[in-house]
């Protein structure tokens, strides 16, 4: 199946009895069981921590768009991505792209690092620098590509080969492109995870993370973590993101198209001085992403002129559509300033040397009219 048909129908099979066409909000704690004969054995329903029918729609759906063959749901992209650190014990190394959501950089350095794990937070841009990061004990490398908010892109292919080699998983957190522009299983990855969150609900209505794999017994050893944990996604927002993944292609596209036109316009913009976008000829990996990405998407980031927090400042403050606010995704156009919001817990000499500055801005440009969209930033950079 396409895309666009897995988007509206995987997982999503009229209810039995009736023919309701949406999926149910299975809003239920447990369910009955029969008694059984003889030893016991595993029952399909259980408990609803372990398996719900509107969650378990949502996983269907997820690993058809990801072309895997399992998907789980979790309350958060953040317990997506701590369940999948989970499959690691204490003295396993774990290698992470040095430019990941400043989140994923929070709970491994200062959470799951108490715990025992180990982890090198490497360039993934570079695939000779992660692979000079692999140790015996390595079990995971973790990226994002792009990253968030310096849009470099991880060579996808060359790094599982490199996750291979060191019998490491890749999971490679696809967020920002999501399956309509970038499947990362295909590519070689083991995990693919997302913040649903994004662009996935795409609505700005939900929490959420999900993961795909194409491993049964992979599948096997999260679903015990997600079970185990318990920090899985409710029946409700199942329900939400179902319902927003059913135009994730058409808004994708629109959003790409959007995304290119600005791209292009503040490049030429004479109160930007860089503008990082993985669709400009100018980006570094410009030929990169065409080899694994079907479309650039909507996340610009770019440095105003001067590059310092009050020109920033000015210009955010001027802004009246493109709404300030953490996250991405959504409908409608959103504004940040990574050094003071997303990526303030990244210590400022790291942000650095990710050239990560002060003067730097990322959007996630929304569907409304493209036109009072220029406009808005027209103005905005005028009061820089
Ligand atoms: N991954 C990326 C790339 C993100 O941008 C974010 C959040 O912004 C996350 C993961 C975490 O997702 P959530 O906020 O749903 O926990």
């Amino acid at each position: 199946m396409g895309i666009a048909t897995d988007a509206i129908h995987a997982g999503c099979d009229p209810v039995p009895g009736h023919g309701a066409i949406m999926t149910p909000i299975h809003a239920t704690s447990t369910y009955v069981q029969t008694v059984q004969e003889g030893e016991p054995g595993e029952v399909p329903y259980d408990y609803a921590r372990t398996i719900n029918p509107t969650r378990s729609a949502l996983e269907t759906n997820i690993a058809a768009l990801e072309a895997g063959t399992h998907g789980r749901a979790f309350a958060s992209g953040m317990a997506a991505i701590d369940a999948i650190a989970r499959l690691c014990s204490a003295g396993d190394h774990v290698i992470c792209g040095a430019n990941v959501y400043g989140g994923t950089y929070r709970l491994f350095s200062q959470v799951l690092a108490r715990q025992g794990l180990e982890f090198s937070f490497v360039d993934s841009s570079d695939p000779e620098a992660l692979k000079s990061a692999v140790r015996d004990e390595t079990k995971l490398i973790h990226v994002e590509t792009p990253t968030n908010p310096m849009m470099q892109l991880t060579d996808i292919p060359a790094v599982a080969a490199i996750a291979k080699d060191a019998g490491a998983l890749l999971c490679v957190d696809n967020t920002f492109m999501s399956p309509v522009f970038q499947r990362p299983l295909e590519l070689g990855a083991d995990i693919v995870v997302h913040s649903t969150t994004k662009f996935i609900n795409g609505h700005s209505d939900s929490i959420g993370g999900a993961l795909a794999v194409k491993d049964a017994e992979l599948d096997a050893r999260l679903g015990f973590l997600q079970k185990s944990a318990g920090a899985i996604l409710s029946p409700f927002d199942s329900f939400l993101v179902l319902r927003g993944i059913k135009t994730l292609v058409v808004r994708m596209r629109a959003h790409d198209a959007a995304g290119r036109e600005l791209a292009g316009w503040l490049n030429e913009h004479d109160k930007v001085d860089a503008v990082l976008y993985p669709g400009l000829p100018s980006h570094p990996q410009h030929e990169l992403a065409k080899t694994q990405m079907s479309g650039f998407g909507a996340m610009i980031s770019f440095v105003i002129q001067g590059d310092d927090l009050q020109a920033a400042r000015r210009f955010l403050k001027a802004l009246k559509i493109c709404a300030l606010a953490e996250s991405l995704g959504g409908v409608e156009t959103l504004i940040s300033h990574p050094a003071t919001m997303t990526h303030a817990s990244v210590p400022a000499e790291d942000r650095a040397k990710l050239g990560l500055s002060d003067g730097l801005v990322r959007i996630s440009v929304g569907l409304e009219d493209l036109e009072d969209l220029r406009d808005d930033l027209e103005q905005g950079l005028a009061a820089v």
